[in-house]
C-alpha cells in the first residue's frame, strides 16, 4: 500500500480479484476455466461475477489510476470501479476492431461479418470526408463513438465472442434467448443478457451476435477430436449424430483457416 503496509486479502476479495483479472486482463480467456476454479455450478453466475460483483474488487485498476491521480483514486466508489471494468471490456472491443481493420484479424461468424462491414462502412465514409482538410482525431472519432456502442465477451466455453448487449434489439435476435423462449416461454426482452445455458456452439454459430476468430481455434480442434471418437460408436444413432457434428465442425474450421 502507499503507506508501506500490506493488504491482507480476505478469501472473498481474492476470488473477485482473481476472477476479474482472469477474465479481463487477457483478451481470449476461457470462462469455464474460471468457472471451475471458482467451483460455481452455473456459468451464467461466473459471467455475472466477473462483470458486476467483481467490479468492486478491481484493485489493480485502482492502483494504476492511483499512480496517475493519487487523491482522486482514493475517492473512487464502487460505481467508478464498474466503469473501470467497462473500460477493460472496451480495450478488448477496440483491439478486435482495430486488428480487423488493419487486416491482422479476420472476423468470422454472422456477427463478425456484420461488424467488419460496419467498420469498413465507417472508415469509407470518413475517407470521403477527409479529402478535405481534417485531423486524425476527427478521422478516428466516428470509430471511437462506434466502439463505445459495442459489447463483447468471450463465450464461457471459449468457442467464440458474443457481442450481445443489453438493448431490446440485441436480445430479440440472440439465438440463445430465442431458444430459451421456445423452451420456457421467457421473453428475450425480459432477460438481462445472453443465457449461456442455451448457447451451445451450434446455437451461437447461427446467431447474429456471434463472432468467431482464429485465436479460439483450440476449442474447435478439441471438439473435432471428441466427435471423431463418437464415430466409432456401435450405435447407428450416435454415429449419425457424430457425422453431422463432424461436418458442422469441419465447416467452422475451414472458415477459420481461410486465408486471403
Ligand atoms: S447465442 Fe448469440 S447471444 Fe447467445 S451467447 Fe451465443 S452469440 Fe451470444
Amino acid at each position: 500500500m502507499p503507506d508501506g503496509s500490506h493488504w491482507q486479502y480476505a478469501a472473498h476479495q481474492m476470488r473477485k480479484f482473481f476472477a476479474v483479472n482472469h477474465q479481463w486482463r487477457y483478451f481470449f480467456p476461457e470462462l469455464m476455466v474460471l468457472n471451475h476454479q471458482l467451483q460455481q455450478r452455473d456459468k451464467n453466475v461466473t459471467a455475472a461475477y466477473t462483470r458486476m460483483e467483481a467490479g468492486n474488487a478491481l484493485k489493480l485498476h485502482d492502483e494504476r489510476q492511483a499512480k496517475l491521480k493519487q487523491h482522486a483514486a482514493l475517492l473512487w466508489s464502487a460505481e467508478d470501479r464498474l466503469t473501470a471494468l467497462r473500460d477493460e471490456e472496451q480495450r478488448m472491443v477496440r483491439y478486435i476492431c482495430q486488428q480487423a481493420l488493419s487486416g491482422k484479424l479476420q472476423l468470422h461468424g454472422p456477427g463478425g461479418k456484420n461488424l467488419y462491414n460496419d467498420l469498413v462502412g465507417i472508415v469509407e465514409g470518413q475517407l470521403h470526408v477527409t479529402r478535405e482538410e481534417t485531423s486524425d482525431m476527427t478521422f478516428n472519432q466516428p470509430l471511437e463513438d462506434f466502439y463505445r456502442t459495442l459489447t463483447m465477451q468471450v463465450h464461457p466455453e471459449g468457442h467464440s465472442i458474443c457481442k450481445c448487449g443489453g438493448s431490446a434489439h440485441d436480445k430479440s435476435v440472440a439465438g440463445c434467448l430465442r431458444l430459451k423462449e421456445l423452451d420456457t416461454g421467457a421473453a428475450p426482452e425480459g432477460e438481462p443478457g445472453p443465457d449461456y445455458s442455451y448457447a451451445v456452439d451450434e446455437v451461437c454459430a447461427g446467431c447474429p451476435q456471434n463472432i468467431r476468430v482464429k485465436a479460439l481455434m483450440p476449442y474447435w480442434a478439441a471438439a473435432v477430436d471428441e466427435a471423431m471418437l463418437a464415430l466409432a460408436s456401435s450405435s447407428d444413432g450416435v454415429r449419425d449424430a457424430a457425422k453431422e457434428r463432424v461436418a458442422f465442425l469441419e465447416g467452422v474450421i475451414a472458415e477459420l483457416c481461410y486465408e486471403n
